[in-house]
């Protein structure tokens, strides 16, 4: 399940350090290293899945949940009031450098859109 050369793996058994926001048995969430605003945090299956197109049936509980706790987290740090967005990115175009499924949370300042 694990993959030892998959940095988020490396994260969520906390062989590598990082600042956790929240975590329960599916998932954890984390803030990203290299931030795109002032809030940026990554939802993390904790089993490893490549990419967002390699979910089975047997994950849709898992794929719910990613964005319910991303909701959750963006409620509880009050990120609701003035918006945030949700992003995930799939493939090499779309820029997906972590070959572990992760969502995008970011907040905090007026987004661009369309994204570049
Ligand atoms: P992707 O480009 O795959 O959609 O997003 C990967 C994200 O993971 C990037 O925003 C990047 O800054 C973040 N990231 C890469 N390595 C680490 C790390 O070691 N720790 C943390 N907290 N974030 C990381
Ligand atoms: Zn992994």
């Amino acid at each position: 399940m694990e993959r030892e050369d998959c940095v988020f793996c490396q994260i969520l058994s906390k062989r590598k350090t990082s600042k956790i926001e929240y975590e329960d048995e599916d998932l954890a969430v984390f803030w990203d290293i290299n931030p795109q605003a002032p809030t940026h945090l990554l939802i993390v299956p904790k089993k490893h899945i490549d990419k967002l197109s390699d979910f089975s049936k047997s994950d849709d509980y898992l794929m719910c949940k990613l964005f319910k706790v991303a909701i959750d987290v963006a409620k509880r740090l009050k990120l609701d009031e003035k918006g945030f967005r949700l992003v995930l990115n799939e493939g090499r175009d779309s820029g997906q450098s972590i070959f572990h499924v992760h969502l995008h949370l970011l907040s905090g300042r007026r987004l661009m859109w369309p994204p570049g």
